[in-house]
């Protein structure tokens, strides 16, 4: 059995300013061919799944490209051709499958649906009748294209995310197995017309949990492979936004749409549900972390680097510079030309920055600050979320700033690129135990409390404006379908 695999996975935000080039995807996780490994993404990430099976099974492996990045700005267009044409062109005419690692929710400055091209190309390739298996993010939007070309697709079960492994290990499973059977699956999507804020997506609790479990018990059914709710990342500006539930059957012989109409349609019933918030107001969210008992994550809503906000806004750290609260604050700022400055200043040194370059009140309006530089650094960062598999980060240039011109002290890790701030290694990054301040920045809507969790459970969630808004009403839509919940409420 001879399968080629390979990976193209970023989720975009259609609402973060600049893009994401193929220089982005190689400063993260970039392998051609022979570099590919097991553990090249993350000894823990879909891919890494999926070879194990694999392996397991004594499937010939044929590498072809693995491209991922954290959540950013729409990818270039010359960048996805070098990928798509990578990955096409070391698939094998004698492959028996193909298996990609793809996020749903990815976004190209010429392409709404590069995965689904992606995948037309691939078909095309590989003829009608070989089999091509996918994994997916829970927030993916599956659109028709994908629907057209994926005999098998399954999705995270989890949310926050901490199941890549076992997903990409599913993906890979169904697949030999198919093959093995020779049968031919189909996949079958029913679709939910809303979007919800990504805070409330999460699978341990509520209504999230209820359609989980749904899922989970539609897989009971005969020839029902797997079943996938994808509540959809909001923050894509695209015609075929909205949540969809897609089903995967042994053969087009199985009922597949009856199962994903059902989920749908309560997916739909609950979306009410999903529009109950428990995040304040950022003056209020900041106040009430640093002057709660021990360390208190206070998470940024609208500049949710794990969304693809650039991870530059100015919001908190303008809140702590008025803040009248004693204690300590920690937060961090991607700055390219302010964290490269202070780095080349070094340690010991007063500096004054301008941070940013919004206009006055945009959420990454410039911010004066002056401070001293207790640190530099310039390394790469290994996250411990376990939705991250492990996977190396590259801050750039960075600094820790300490800012006592406020009530608040407040420290500062300025870096150079956008990094996830879904656990406290950027902050680690200067040999620092966060347990020692109030108050922790986070910067996500939900997979934080994962992330955050060795060092404390108490958080408070910042309803901050920017491009991960958990007010969708705050941000323009172009392209979205019509009617969609919250917007028209049907
Ligand atoms: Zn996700």
């Amino acid at each position: 059995m001879k399968i080629a695999v390979g990976a193209f996975s970023i989720e975009s935000n259609s609402f973060a300013h600049g893009v994401t080039s193929l220089d982005d995807f190689k400063k993260q996780i970039y392998f051609v061919g022979s570099a590919i490994s097991r553990e090249c993404a993350g000894p823990t990430v879909e891919l890494a799944g999926a070879w194990d099976v694999f392996t397991k099974h004594g499937v010939e492996i044929v590498p072809t490209l693995v491209a991922t990045s954290s959540p950013r700005p729409p990818v270039t267009r010359d960048a996805f051709e070098v990928i798509s044409s990578g990955i096409l062109s070391a698939i094998p005419s004698d492959v028996d499958g193909v298996y990609l690692s793809l996020h749903g929710a990815s976004y190209c400055e010429h392409d709404d649906d590069p995965e689904g091209t992606l995948l037309e190309m691939v078909r095309e390739k590989i003829g009608p009748e070989k089999l091509i298996s996918i994994s997916l993010d829970l927030h993916a939007y599956y659109t028709k294209k994908m629907l057209a070309h994926a005999d098998i697709a399954t999705a995270y079960r989890t949310a926050p995310h901490i199941d890549l492994y076992e997903t990409g290990a599913r993906a890979a499973q169904l697949l030999v197995d198919a093959l093995a059977k020779k049968q031919k699956p189909k996949v079958y999507r029913a679709e939910a017309a809303m979007i919800t804020s990504a805070e409330r997506h999460d699978n341990t609790k509520g209504p999230f949990k209820e359609l989980i479990d749904l899922c989970r018990n539609a897989e009971a059914k005969p020839g029902a492979l797997t079943v996938s709710l994808l509540a959809t990342q909001p923050w894509l500006d695209v015609e075929e936004l909205g949540w969809k539930v897609i089903v995967t059957t042994s053969s087009a012989d199985v009922d597949g749409q009856t199962i994903a109409d059902e989920i749908a349609r309560e997916a739909w019933n609950r979306r009410e549900q999903f529009m109950e918030t428990v995040a304040l107001s950022p003056t209020q969210a900041l106040h009430e972390a640093v002057t709660a008992e021990g360390l208190c994550a206070v998470s940024d809503l609208g500049d949710a680097t794990n969304g693809g906000s650039p991870g530059d806004s100015t919001v908190l750290l303008r809140e702590a510079l008025r803040s009248r609260d004693s204690g300590t604050f920690i937060l961090s700022l991607a700055d390219a030309a302010g964290a490269t400055y202070a780095y080349q200043t070094g340690a010991g040194k007063e500096i004054t920055l301008s941070l940013c370059d919004g206009a006055p009140g945009e959420y990454n309006e410039r911010t004066t600050i002056t401070g001293v530089i207790e640190k530099v650094a310039n390394k790469k960062i290994q996250y411990t979320h376990p939705a991250a598999g492990g996977s190396l980060d590259d801050p750039g240039p960075s600094a820790l700033i300490k800012i006592t011109t406020s009530p608040l002290t407040t420290y500062l890790v300025l870096h150079a690129n956008p990094v996830r701030v879904i656990d406290p290694v950027i902050y680690e990054l200067f040999d620092l135990d966060v347990r020692q301040f109030s108050a922790v920045q986070a910067k996500s809507p939900n997979g934080f409390k994962v992330g955050f969790a060795r060092v404390t459970n108490e958080y408070r969630l910042a309803n901050t404006e920017g491009p991960t808004s958990a007010d969708l009403f705050t941000l323009t839509f172009n392209k979205r379908p019509k009617p969609l919940f919250p917007f028209e409420r049907m």
